[in-house]
């Protein structure tokens, strides 16, 4: 089974109707970067803490900047690989530095999406998952972007196969999918991913996508 659009939209509008068509909720293109940075192997909710808490102890990204990694790393621990993610975050914030020392993206919703990528994809710790995110959550560009639960219920309705990666997979979507299809198929997929198509035991059953499923383990 291939990835095809009106199956993708056979699938989208079913997910729809399980979940509603979600909004969009518009964020700064720099504080959806961070997110991103932060989110990186693991839980929404260890990352929003760890957001959290870098708002609460610096006043702005420049700050954030200035305090360098090994105080960033303290703050953000809740989110894990802090050291790591600590040193990506300063150095991209240092490479998005302006001459007057203010940091910025100038990235807006009319960019370019291959301009978008390229900036986005080009910074340290930024990779295609996080890139997407903030190109269609920040700048409302027509991206669908591919994490774990993305992948894995993709895999299994065919839509991937099972070698394929989520940064091909999510290359593959930008291309097929109408714009305003973008934002909710990834939201949807992630919640259907999280919900009923779980990584252990699948609960086929109850599964609104199970009669467009090739590996539906309902009987
Ligand atoms: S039928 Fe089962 S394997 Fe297929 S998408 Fe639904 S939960 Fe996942």
């Amino acid at each position: 089974m291939k990835l095809e659009a009106g199956r993708l939209a056979v699938l989208a509008g079913k997910l729809a109707a399980a979940y509603g068509l979600p909004s969009p909720r518009p964020a700064p293109v720099l504080d959806e970067l961070v997110r991103g940075i932060l989110s990186q192997a693991t839980r929404d909710a260890n990352r929003d803490r760890a957001y959290a808490a870098l708002r609460a102890s610096f006043p702005s990204w420049e700050a954030v900047r200035d305090a360098g990694a090994r105080e960033v790393a303290v703050v953000i621990r809740p989110a894990g690989l802090a050291n790591q993610k600590a040193r990506r975050l300063v150095e991209t914030l240092e490479r998005l530095t302006r001459p007057d020392g203010t940091v910025g993206l100038e990235l807006g919703p009319g960019t370019d999406v291959g301009e978008a990528w390229g900036r986005l994809a080009s910074l340290p710790g930024v990779g295609p998952k996080t890139a997407a995110c903030v190109m269609l959550f920040a700048l409302g560009l027509p991206v669908v972007p591919v994490d774990t639960h993305v992948l894995r219920v993709a895999r299994r309705l065919g839509l991937a196969g099972q070698r394929e990666s989520g940064a091909r997979l999510q290359a593959k979507l930008g291309v097929i999918v109408p714009p305003e299809l973008c934002l909710p198929l990834h939201l949807n997929l992630l919640r259907h991913g999280r919900l009923v198509c779980r990584a252990r035991r699948p609960r086929c059953e109850a599964c609104c996508l199970a009669a467009d499923c090739p590996t539906s383990r309902r009987s």
